[in-house]
């Protein structure tokens, strides 16, 4: 039987990464370990090396079952099996799609730990949407502070405009499982911001929607 995604998540969810690169049960950790747990809540997915969250995650009575019928996470050796890596919850981890190909494939483990301790600290998923909302800009030829004043000028801040947003995104992305591909959501992102009809459309839909209810917080 395949090792499971729960089963992988069973044996790290008590780990962390030291900045030598070794792997430490959280409670042995020391504060010159300036260490980083590989997960943090236990029915809260994301990619154990950039961070990026799946565009959905369902409800699961059990943590087993929201773990193995994830669709964001992939199972990634740490040392491949042709390096003779073990069939062992310890040699796998869970990343998605992009991270898994790019995962350092060698015959030293301690590299796979620094690689994911750089992705966690400085190329994770929010860096990854900053650098590529730029490339997005210079691909498509368009001033990137100008899309983004656009945006601003939206003054977004309600949870229904993001769900909107998001909505315009995956129709307009194919979904590998449930990852996108943070290039592909910010082209869509800026072509959406910057196509006159899409914003005629988007504004008509705003002011059908029910008025704010009292209270609720202003997310700008
Ligand atoms: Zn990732």
């Amino acid at each position: 039987m395949a090792i499971s995604k729960f089963q992988i998540y069973d044996y790290w969810k008590d780990k962390a990464i030291t900045n030598k690169f070794e792997i430490k049960t959280k409670s042995a950790c020391t504060e010159g370990d300036d260490a980083i747990p590989i997960t943090e809540f236990p029915d809260e997915i994301f990619c154990w090396a950039c961070q990026a969250p799946p565009y959905k995650q369902g409800a699961h009575r059990t943590l087993s079952g929201l773990w193995n019928r994830d669709t964001l996470l992939q199972r990634a050796h740490i040392l491949a099996k042709s390096l003779n890596g073990a069939d062992r919850p310890e040699n796998y981890f869970l990343l998605c799609p992009q991270c898994h190909a790019e995962s350092p494939d060698t015959t030293d483990a301690k590299l796979f730990f620094a690689w994911v301790r750089y992705k966690r600290l400085h190329d994770n998923y929010f860096a990854a949407l900053q650098r590529d909302m730029k490339k997005a800009a210079e691909i498509m030829g368009v001033d990137q502070d100008a899309v983004m004043e656009r945006f601003a000028a939206l003054r977004l801040t309600r949870p229904e405009e993001d769900a909107y947003i998001r909505d315009h995104i995956v129709k307009n992305c194919a979904m590998h499982s449930s990852f996108i591909a943070p290039l592909s959501r910010m082209m869509i992102l800026q072509k959406w911001i910057l196509d006159p009809v899409e914003q005629k459309k988007f504004a008509a839909w705003r002011s059908a929607l029910p008025a704010a209810e009292p209270g609720v917080k202003d997310l700008a």
